[in-house]
């Protein structure tokens, strides 16, 4: 049977160590996959660049690094504990479908947001069976989507946070205070979140556990028109599909929407987006995704239909990237309006606002949030590359910024003038701050293919010339090409 392609990345994943189930050897857990020794480096500097681009490179926005358990009242407060649900059916079997995705995907009609007899009515009209067993599915209910526990001997009950948000709302004044913050600020954080999701499936796109990358911006709602990136991001061009291509597409039952090309600027100009800041936060992720490996033409960002989104929001874009499944969000974009720290001061009974000039404000907010899992999965299904004619094997043309290492030093031949020149370089390479692994075992076909198949961009080997002349050969693993360089240039050279 020929394989889609979430099998193929997902079958190389696992046999080079990128990702594997959770407790695998008990038989894992549906939705929890651990980040192996590869794919936990592609992580990590997946995460740096983030950090790197979105953090360090601004003077307005601070890290913090909350904890994932909460006490109930939090989410009280944000609605989660009422409202973070989705919807589902069982079937007579016991299994339980979310019946919104199964809709969108067995009929190709959006389902997102209508209510669960709208939903019911569509199940029934079409005919839609359990996806695992084909028996007929029972009514559609909403099914929880927070996991709960009891904290200590009092039994207190707590949540596992469902989004990094929280955090921030509930550690504003902390932070404002403690670095004497002004507005525009943002406040960002890198973490874990727990989703007790219906059907965990598509490898890393859909899982129990995951990770995301928020930033929460603080903007004085009187100066949303004043983002201090706009002057760098005015030119980028945004790819957009509004609300009114989203409902000449519905209207033909489809969900094939048309998209339409705008820059930054002209997108305010024309009021695609509700502020210049929503605009710029956009603008920066295209940006951050020209080092990803993404082509341009697979991202797109969808405004959420009115139904979609909650009723505080000023609007909302999802930066969509194109799989071999379909268009699925990787990045949420809300504009949430003072909506949640209004609702923890309710709850809290603390004061959130900050005195601007003896005025009371409640700062509003914009939250770009991404999902790391979703990022990565995306990552790799658009770097691989099939076995074909000109190579044998598949391989993931990774970019250097996220690759596991830099290079793979490989001796030529089993010998131990061969061996000690090559262990030299390699050492001389990671005192250098280059990333390196040493591979000797096997012919040297099988190890480049071991090192393409991990995406490593370049393969340096010593071989018996290497001893005559200090030179050694660099493969490339894009092109295939060898070019022979002097030896103590090589660790130069490789400097990504
Ligand atoms: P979906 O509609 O696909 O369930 P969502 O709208 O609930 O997603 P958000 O709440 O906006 O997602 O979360 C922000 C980001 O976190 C998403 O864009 C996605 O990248 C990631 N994310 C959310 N849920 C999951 C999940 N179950 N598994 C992996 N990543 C997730």
């Amino acid at each position: 049977m020929v394989k889609s392609l979430l099998e193929e990345v997902m079958t190389v994943s696992l046999r080079r160590g990128i990702l594997y189930p959770s407790a695998e050897i008990y038989g894992g857990l549906a939705g929890f996959y651990d980040f192996g020794p590869i794919g936990t480096r592609i992580r990590n500097h997946l995460v740096n660049l983030w950090r790197t681009r979105f953090v360090e490179n601004r003077d307005f926005v601070y890290e913090v690094s909350g904890n994932t358990l909460l006490p109930s009242p939090v989410f009280k407060a944000s609605g989660h504990l009422n409202h973070f649900t989705d919807p589902s059916a069982e079937c007579s079997k016991g299994h339980v479908t979310r019946v919104d995705t199964l809709i969108e995907e067995r009929l190709k009609i959006p389902a997102e947001g209508k209510t669960d007899k709208e939903l019911e009515a569509i199940i029934q009209e079409h005919k839609l069976r359990c996806p695992v067993c084909g028996d007929p599915l029972k009514e559609v209910k909403s099914f929880g989507l927070m996991f709960g526990t009891n904290v200590g001997g009092e039994r207190r009950q707590a949540f596992l946070r469902p989004e990094t948000a929280q955090n921030i709302f509930l550690g504003f004044k902390r932070v404002q205070t403690a670095m004497r913050a002004k507005l525009p600020f943002g406040v960002a954080q890198i973490g874990r979140s727990y989703r007790n999701e219906i059907s965990p499936r598509q490898g890393i796109v859909r899982v129990r556990e995951f990770g995301q990358m928020e930033i929460e911006y603080f903007i004085n709602p009187d100066q949303l028109n004043d983002c201090p990136l706009f002057e760098d991001l005015a030119q980028v061009s945004l790819n957009f599909v509004t609300r009114e291509a989203q409902e000449k597409a519905m209207k033909k039952s489809s969900t094939d929407y048309a998209s339409i090309q705008l820059t930054v600027h002209e997108a305010i100009k024309k009021k695609v987006v509700p502020n210049q800041w929503m605009a710029c936060i956009l603008g920066d992720e295209v940006e951050f995704f020209k080092h990803l490996g993404i082509p341009e033409k697979a991202i797109r960002f969808r405004h959420m239909r009115p139904e979609e989104t909650p009723h505080y929001s000023g609007g909302n874009f999802d930066l969509e990237i194109h799989l071999s499944f379909g268009w699925k969000e990787v990045i949420g974009n809300a504009y949430r309006r003072d909506h949640d720290l209004q609702s923890h001061m309710k709850g809290s009974q603390k004061d959130l606002s900050l005195d601007i000039e003896g005025k009371k404000v409640v700062p509003h907010v914009i939250e770009p949030s991404f999902g790391i899992d979703r990022l990565i999965y995306a990552i790799l299904e658009h770097t691989y590359r099939p076995k074909d004619d000109t190579r044998g094997w598949t391989w993931f043309q990774i970019p250097n910024t996220l690759a596991p290492y830099h290079a793979v030093i490989l001796p030529l031949l089993n010998r131990p003038e061969l061996e000690e020149k090559a262990s030299t370089l390699f050492s001389v390479c990671k005192q250098q701050g280059l990333a390196v692994i040493y591979d000797a075992s096997g012919r040297i076909g099988r190890r480049y293919a071991r090192a393409d198949e991990i995406g490593i961009p370049k393969a340096v080997t010593i071989d018996p010339q290497s001893l005559e002349d200090e030179t050694a050969t660099i493969r490339d693993r894009d092109t295939g090409n060898q070019t022979r360089h002097l030896i103590s240039q090589i660790p130069i050279i490789l400097k990504p």
